[in-house]
């Protein structure tokens, strides 16, 4: 199936119910009163727990240092962007060259994690926009969808953060997501169906008109080979 094809069953299939009231990950208020060195011991012990509970010997020497890397991990690298003091400073400039076009950047590498099992979610973010007289740093959009993706997260919801966050940023409406990723907990286990990808796509402003959205998806299908 092509992609059009893909994004318009997509878009088709996804009602507002489904994406849920917020597009805010359930956090509760409580959630920075452990400094980061305390969830890591936490994790640790929850971690060297579950080991434990599968029979693992804990003491052998390739599993004994597992629990405190994996609670680092979670608390440092994969669920990092939980935090806002990791949330990347985007610095503006104005849009000197007066270019009125849209602006994509396209083949994201998007790693994330999937809150309802806690697996990988491994693909690309494809984000457009137009400048209103404003413009980001190009590896500032990527910093953007790393930040949002670092988190257990639902793709629906990170595509509208992406898109949310850089409407703030940019002070447009004009800015467009799509996301086309694997999700590990379909590809590795349950129906384990290796071939199947998820795309969703968030298309605010301007995009909502056809044309643009059209414009927007041929760029993002064209190959790039360096
Ligand atoms: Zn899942």
């Amino acid at each position: 199936m092509k992609l059009d094809d893909i994004l318009k069953r997509e878009l088709d299939s996804i009602d507002h119910d489904h994406l849920g009231s917020s597009s805010e990950n359930p956090l509760r208020d409580d959630a920075f009163d452990l400094s980061d060195e305390e969830k890591i011991n936490i994790i640790e012990g929850k971690v060297h727990d579950i080991l434990e509970t599968l029979g693992m010997d804990l003491t052998d020497d390739s599993l004994k240092g597992t629990p405190l890397r994996v609670a680092k991990m979670y608390v440092n690298e994969v669920f990092g962007g939980l935090n806002p003091k990791h949330k990347p400073i985007s610095s503006t400039f104005k849009n000197k060259f007066k270019y009125g076009e849209m602006l994509v950047e396209k083949n994201i590498t998007l790693y994330s994690t999937c809150e309802h099992h806690l697996l990988p979610i491994i693909g690309f973010a494809h984000v457009a926009y137009v400048s209103n007289g404003t413009v980001v740093g190009l590896s500032k959009i990527n910093r953007i969808v790393n930040y949002y993706a670092k988190r257990p997260q639902v793709q629906e919801r990170l595509t509208i953060q992406v898109v949310k966050e850089l409407q703030k940023v940019l002070n447009t409406d004009d800015v467009a997501c799509v996301i086309d990723a694997k999700h590990l907990c379909v590809n590795s286990r349950g129906i384990n169906d290796v071939a199947s990808a998820t795309v969703t796509a968030e298309f605010g402003g301007k995009f909502k008109d056809s044309k643009f959205r059209r414009d927007f998806l041929d760029y993002i299908k064209l190959e790039t080979e360096i």
